[in-house]
């Protein structure tokens, strides 16, 4: 297989089916003996090996037909079809600006002319996002191509190109408990399983191998892109456990249906990613996983706000600037902001943007005391009229030196609203298509970050390690944490400390796929590959 580099290193063999890298990992221990601060640099020798062949990887979406299922759906098959189309300024193509993976560089090393860049891409092999088959759930029945028109995200001239595409896509009839979600959703759901819990999580695993076997693709992945629902309780005997979880599904007792699709993902060998808000991985799902070695990741996509928050109060601390206040208010139109105006799923929200910046403050001791944090207040408003063009407002108010005060504001949005133009090549039997206002932002922000996701928890099905102490290769955690730069509110193994810090994140990603195919640069090594 054609790698785009070769790494000439005693230290990397390449087979044919395995990158084979050894690697010290170098940390340094910090301790307390009587009363002195000890310092001991230590080193474990590890040999990570991946495998090459690249399997044909199936996405199964809950939620499909929301404005992230359609917009990621037709974003790949906008980029497979090698499609462009005319807006007002001028003709766009498809790409995947925002992919981490696609669209993101890292240094190699130093060549005759200086710095040397690849694609994340590059850094191991990985599955192309052209070659993902979608398939999914959802509680509404309109077709792919009815429900990206719906969503109001895609230009009008790119929707008609991909409407014989995405027409023949149709999501699977799907769980639906009303009290999760939102009162307002009940309306779109059209298109939802009945019967006993238990058989309607037998009927979700039925799915996942009829896709897998009528589309002929070797993994798949789920992902939770479906609404945000309400918190759930953590009851001893309910969900603390994984026997008590099944137990629990046998007798149809309260079980969110994101949980459901976990275990469903997770009882089929299938990684389960969990793109919203909600506890999903309750105890009893997390141990499930552990049994079964399978791997799950969440919560909550990190697209706008949340992630310019983590770079930003990083920033201001990380310059020895005590900030005080941070006040976010929202305002979005899409049918998620709908589901968000009811107050139990805006508590989801709100729960998870705010331990954002938690290890930031807690990392500097100079300016924050034990008990001591930044007022951080999360606002979000359902305007209808901005669409899924979401608006986002910050303020930081941070102390400065000698009782000054510094104030940052920030207003965040993707993109102006275009007034659409009436096309010609309207298709027939389309009604209602002059309405749709073309006004791009939340989930062309999102979509790539599914991609990512998915992507990279498919790289780490390949991956295994082991260490001198311990030689028989093993998997990494099943709580993948290495994902932690895709989501608001990082999934970590009990016991890991979460860090939220972009860049801290982004060097996890990439010091992680480098010392499994070749050397690690100089750097910062901000995660210990066991937690993984
Ligand atoms: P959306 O409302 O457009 O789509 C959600 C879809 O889920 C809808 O089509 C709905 O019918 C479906 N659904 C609801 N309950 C379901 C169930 N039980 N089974 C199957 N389908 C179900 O929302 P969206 O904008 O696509 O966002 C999806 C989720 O992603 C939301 O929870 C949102 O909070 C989260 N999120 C989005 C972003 C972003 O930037 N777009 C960022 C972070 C998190």
């Amino acid at each position: 297989m054609a790698e785009p580099f070769l790494v000439d290193s005693p230290d990397v063999t390449y087979s044919k089916d395995f990158i084979e890298a050894k690697y010290t990992y170098s940390t340094v221990h910090v301790c307390k003996e009587n009363g002195v601060t000890k310092v001991r640099p230590c080193s474990t020798r590890f040999t990570f090996r991946t495998g090459r062949q690249v399997p044909r990887l199936g996405v199964m979406l809950v939620g499909w037909g929301g404005n992230n299922g359609t917009t990621v759906t037709a974003a790949v098959l906008a980029n497979r079809l090698g499609l462009s189309w005319m807006t007002k300024t001028g003709r766009k193509t498809a790409n995947y600006y925002g992919s981490l993976l696609q669209a993101s560089t890292v240094c190699l090393g130093t060549g005759p002319s200086g710095d040397v860049y690849v694609p994340f891409r590059d850094l191991l092999p990985m599955v192309h996002p052209n070659d993902i088959v979608f398939d999914g759930w959802d509680i509404s029945s309109l077709n792919l191509a009815e429900a990206m028109r719906r969503a109001e995200v895609l230009e009008w001239p790119l929707q008609e190109q991909l409407w014989p595409h995405m027409e023949k896509m149709k999501p699977r009839p799907s769980i639906y408990i009303p009290e999760f979600i939102a009162a307002n959703q009940e309306e779109r759901a059209d298109n939802v399983l009945s019967g006993p819990m238990a058989q309607q999580v037998e009927q979700i695993r039925r799915d996942i191998r009829d896709f897998k076997e009528s589309s002929g693709v070797d993994k798949v992945i789920v992902l939770w892109t479906a609404n945000t629902e309400r918190f759930c309780d953590i009851v001893p005997g309910l969900n603390d456990t994984a026997d008590n979880l099944l137990r629990a599904i046998e007798r149809g007792l309260e079980v969110s249906p994101s949980t459901l699709f976990a275990v469903a993902s997770i009882l089929e060998g299938c990684a389960y990613i969990n793109g919203s808000p909600q506890n999903t991985f309750v105890p009893g799902a997390v141990e499930l996983a552990a049994q079964r070695r399978v791997f799950i990741g969440g919560d909550d996509f990190k697209s706008g706000q949340t992630k310019l928050k983590s770079v930003l109060v990083d920033f201001l601390v990380g310059a020895g600037l005590k900030t005080k206040s941070i006040v976010s208010y929202n305002h979005l139109g899409n049918n998620d902001g709908k589901n968000l105006s009811a107050p139990q799923q805006f508590r989801s929200k709100e729960i998870s943007k705010s331990n954002v910046v938690d290890d930031t403050v807690q990392a500097n001791p100079v300016l924050y005391g034990p008990q001591d944090k930044p007022d951080h207040c999360v606002v979000i408003k359902y305007v209808p009229y901005v669409g899924d063009s979401k608006r986002a407002l910050d303020e930081y108010t941070s102390e400065i030196m000698m009782g000054g005060t510094n104030t940052i504001v920030i207003h965040n949005t993707c993109e102006v609203r275009e007034v659409p133009t009436a096309s010609p090549g309207c298709p027939q039997g389309v009604p209602g298509w002059l309405l749709t206002p073309g006004c791009p932002q939340d989930s062309l922000l999102a979509s790539p970050i599914i991609l990512d996701l998915a992507i990279l928890t498919e790289l780490c099905q390949r991956i295994s390690f082991r260490t001198e102490a311990d030689p028989e290769f093993q998997g990494f955690h099943s709580v993948l944490s290495i994902l932690a730069f895709l989501c608001k509110a990082p999934l970590v193994p009990e016991g890991s400390p979460v860090v939220n810090a972009l860049f801290r994140q982004r060097s996890c990603i990439e010091n992680i796929l480098r010392y499994r195919g070749h050397p690690v640069p100089m750097g910062t090594q901000c995660h210990h590959p066991r937690a993984q």
